[in-house]
């Protein structure tokens, strides 16, 4: 059971219950449908990048070669983007950090890098594709564990690595290369590459003809057509983070939008008993705290899963700001504040955003509606 949210109010007390879904292979979200259909869409996933793809077909004759498609995609994006393959292009580019090579890198790296760039120039910094140091000094991105939280004089050493503006990324006749300046510097592009990964399968996909399907990237979704006739899109739930297994809501994802998710439960970092998340301040080079999730509706899934990570680091007042500069996307934001569930939404999210309705009354939502500034 779920209750369409009205609009016109600017914060609502509900209730969630422990819910039935289908968990659908993302960070926080879940396919949900109160009224299935006959035969429902055929899942296929399947390991890559460091998480999990899937492919979800109403057509199943289709699954087979949907999956080949969007597999052959991501394997090819990770071969250039990934920074856990050190035979990518990225690993290149990071370990020759410093020296005078240069390297000459596709239009597909530039788009995303020159995106990525912008959301950083956007956001003044909070996203930043050169996190890479930072990352390293909490122990992710393959840095061994740590036994103790990182110094100041190794934050600082850190954070000095991270000057987005220093990326020598230039544009010539036969293409772009790309050079770091300063040994230690390295990119990641965790928090945009896979949502660029899931708009050219789903590109792919819409060429080869197929018609109603949705492409699953570890959690950033982009759907094409609908789950079944006359739905007019895919239902997809929002997790509740303090809760597994259970959903805050659920709205409609319709044909050709994205969604992503940024959470602090799933990959994080555990030092003298406190667990870090994977989403960095660049600001202070420490994990961002005070967020558990943030969810982006967006016309594509570049931009959802850029703005998720940059949303989830800024918060709702700041990133209404960003916000005013991308049409088409809607925002909800879940704050670390277990067991209360206060949600922070635009208008556009909370008017498509079903929340759970149930008999568990302990678990009261709050959700408050917050304003976009115009553009200027
Ligand atoms: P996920 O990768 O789990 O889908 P996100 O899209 O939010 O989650 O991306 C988180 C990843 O983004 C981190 O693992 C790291 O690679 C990278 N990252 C962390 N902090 C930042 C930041 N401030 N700006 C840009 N990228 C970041
Ligand atoms: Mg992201």
């Amino acid at each position: 059971m779920t209750i369409q949210l009205p609009s016109c109010r600017n914060s609502l007390r509900l209730f969630v219950r422990p819910s039935v879904g289908l968990f659908f292979g993302g960070l926080a979200l879940l396919l949900v449908d109160g009224c299935r259909p006959a035969e429902e869409p055929l899942r296929v996933q399947w390991p890559t990048m460091g998480t999990f793809a899937a492919v979800q077909c109403v057509n199943h004759a289709t699954a087979p070669q949907a999956r080949d498609i969007a597999q052959s995609v991501f394997d090819d994006l990770s071969q250039e983007l990934s920074v856990w393959s050190s035979a990518s292009v990225l690993s290149a580019v990071n370990r020759a950090a410093g020296t005078p090579e240069t390297f000459p890198i596709s239009p597909r790296f530039e788009t995303v890098l020159r995106f990525a760039l912008s959301v950083s120039d956007e956001s003044d910094g909070a996203f930043n594709p050169l996190i890479g140091p930072v990352m390293r000094v909490w122990g992710f991105n393959g840095a061994a564990p740590r036994s103790t939280s990182p110094s100041a004089a190794e934050l600082s050493a850190a954070a000095a690595l991270t000057d987005w503006r220093a990326v020598e990324l230039v544009a010539r006749t036969n293409g772009a290369t790309l050079r770091l300046p300063t040994a230690g510097m390295s990119l990641d592009l965790g928090a945009i590459a896979k949502g660029y990964a899931v708009d050219l399968a789903w590109e792919r996909l819409k060429a080869a003809g197929h018609t109603n399907l949705l492409v699953d990237l570890g959690g950033n979704l982009r759907a094409i057509g609908e789950a079944a006739s006359g739905r007019k899109g895919w239902r997809t739930g929002v997790r509740n983070p303090f809760a597994a297994g259970e959903l805050i809501g659920c709205f409609l994802m319709k044909d050709g939008e994205a969604v992503a998710t940024s959470g602090n439960y799933e990959r994080f970092v555990e030092i003298e008993g406190v667990r870090y998340a994977h989403i960095m301040d660049p600001r202070t080079g420490t994990p961002v705290t005070g967020m558990a999730g943030t969810t982006v509706i967006a016309p594509d899934a570049m931009t959802a899963d850029a703005l998720s990570t940059t949303l989830f680091i800024l918060g709702p007042e700041k990133g209404l700001q960003l916000l005013a500069h991308h049409p088409g996307c809607e925002a909800l934001w879940i704050p670390d504040t277990p067991p209360q569930l206060t949600l922070y939404a635009t208008a556009g999210f909370a008017a498509r955003l079903n929340l759970e309705k149930g008999p568990d009354k302990e678990r009261a939502i709050t959700l408050k509606i917050v304003g976009k500034p115009s553009a200027d």
